[in-house]
């Protein structure tokens, strides 16, 4: 399992559709400062559900959509798709590619997609759950992050530890069951 591409329509200084393809293997992102090298990791945290605003360094969700230049009006919505390549079923699903998207207007509604049927948050969450990528999988480390893992309290290095060893999962569904 690897990315495949990811495509960015309105999504920070992406204004135009732009879509970055990556092989297997390391892929490095270089380019001058401020010419959206970040953005493109807040995309992929984004598409598979990032609810936090500052986490994607603005001050609320609204600033993931492009918000104009001197030259270019603001857009109205968002759109991020990431495109998985499936071809030894790492993800539960039957296909050999998978495709998911999240999309925000500027009221504030969002939807999401699995292979462009409309699906629940929680839907990509169960589809990533054991394939080591998702939300609140530790696979995007930030500047200062590791930092924050080893001065963390410990009941949150124990959440740490739980979410590596695959717990976090089964905790989700539990409590989603006890809300029933
Ligand atoms: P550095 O090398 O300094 O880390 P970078 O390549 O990571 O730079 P980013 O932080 O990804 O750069 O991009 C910053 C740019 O994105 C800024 O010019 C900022 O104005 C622009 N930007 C961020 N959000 C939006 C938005 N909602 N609409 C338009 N432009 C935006
Ligand atoms: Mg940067």
């Amino acid at each position: 399992m690897h990315l495949k591409s990811l495509t960015l329509k309105g999504f920070k200084s992406f204004a135009s559709p732009t879509t970055l393809r990556f092989e297997p293997g390391i892929t490095c992102v270089v380019g001058p400062n401020g010419s959206g090298k970040s953005n493109v990791v807040d995309a992929i945290a984004w598409v598979l559900g990032e609810q936090g605003a500052k986490a994607l360094r603005g001050g609320k969700m609204e600033d993931v959509i492009f918000a104009g230049t001197t030259g270019r009006a603001p857009l109205g919505r968002a759109e991020v798709t990431l495109t998985i390549d499936n071809s030894d079923g790492a993800l539960p699903i039957d296909y050999t590619e998978v495709s998911i998207t999240r999309r925000m207007f500027r009221t504030g509604e969002g939807e999401y997609e699995i292979n462009g049927d409309r699906c629940r948050l929680l839907d990509i969450q169960e589809l990533l759950s054991d394939s080591g990528i998702g939300r609140e999988m530790h696979v995007l480390v930030g500047q200062g992050r590791l930092d924050g893992i080893l001065h963390a309290k410990p009941e949150d290095r124990r959440a740490f530890i739980e979410e590596a060893a695959g717990v976090l999962k089964h905790r989700k569904r539990k409590e989603k069951a006890l809300r029933k």
